[in-house]
Order: C-alpha cells, then sequence, then structure tokens
C-alpha cells in the first residue's frame, strides 16, 4: 500500500521544486523573487531582461556564446549599478556564474501589468547546432 505524502509548493510559480517542509516553503515564499511584496525586478513593469546566446559553427569546437543583461527602465544605469551592490536591495550574495540576480526591496518597484507571460525569463535558450 503507498503512503500518501503532503509536498507544498510556491505559490508564486517560481520554478522551485516542492518540499515537505511546510515552514521552509514559507520562508522561501516570503524571499521568493516572484513575490510582489519583495519588489524584485521579476516583478515590476520596469524591468529590462536579456537572456540570449548563439554558436559560433566557424570556431574549432564548435563553442556557444550565452549572456545576460540585467537592467532598469526607470532607474539610470549608474543608479541600478549602485543599488546593485548595495546589500540592502539584495538580500543574496551575487552568484559565481554570469547570471545577475534581480534587486530586491526596490523603491521604485511597480507591478507589472500583465503577468509575465511564461515563456519570458524563464525559457531556455535553444539553438541549432551546426556542427556534424
Ligand atoms: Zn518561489
Amino acid at each position: 500500500m503507498p503512503v500518501e505524502t503532503t509536498k507544498y509548493l510556491c505559490q508564486f510559480k517560481c520554478g522551485k521544486k516542492c518540499v515537505s517542509n511546510k515552514k521552509a516553503m514559507e520562508t522561501h515564499e516570503s524571499t521568493c523573487w516572484k513575490n510582489p511584496s519583495v519588489k524584485s525586478c521579476s516583478t515590476c513593469k520596469h524591468e529590462i531582461y536579456e537572456h540570449d546566446g548563439c554558436d559560433h559553427p566557424e570556431l574549432a569546437g564548435c563553442p556557444s556564446e550565452e549572456w545576460m543583461n540585467r537592467s532598469c527602465k526607470k532607474v539610470e544605469s549608474s543608479l541600478f549599478d549602485k543599488m546593485m551592490n548595495m546589500k540592502h536591495y539584495r538580500p543574496y550574495e551575487k552568484p559565481e556564474n554570469f547570471h545577475i540576480y534581480p534587486i530586491v526591496g526596490c523603491p521604485f518597484w511597480e507591478a507589472k501589468l500583465s503577468e509575465r507571460n511564461a515563456e519570458k525569463g524563464t525559457k531556455s535558450v535553444e539553438r541549432e547546432k551546426h556542427c556534424i
């Protein structure tokens, strides 16, 4: 007889895996970038988020290149960069990889009018490989 269990998912559909500890998920939700009350770039109408890449079939080994850029339509780039470096606006350390975390607790935050479509932000970069 299988044992029935209860698991918890983030209510903001951020993609975090479900967990069995309800308290742990509540803690996550309180800092989730998709939680509007966190006031992160991810839920802000001023967000500019670019994630793209390309292949280089002309080079040996057909290397791929990937990049992302994060900025803001409202805050000018020098102030945005300054805020990115202020701990007050970001509860997490900058990651080791190229991904740039959103600013959180932003005083210029305004809710996105429509929910970000499912593809934007979560889409993976898919490209055709041209190597033989
Ligand atoms: Zn979440």
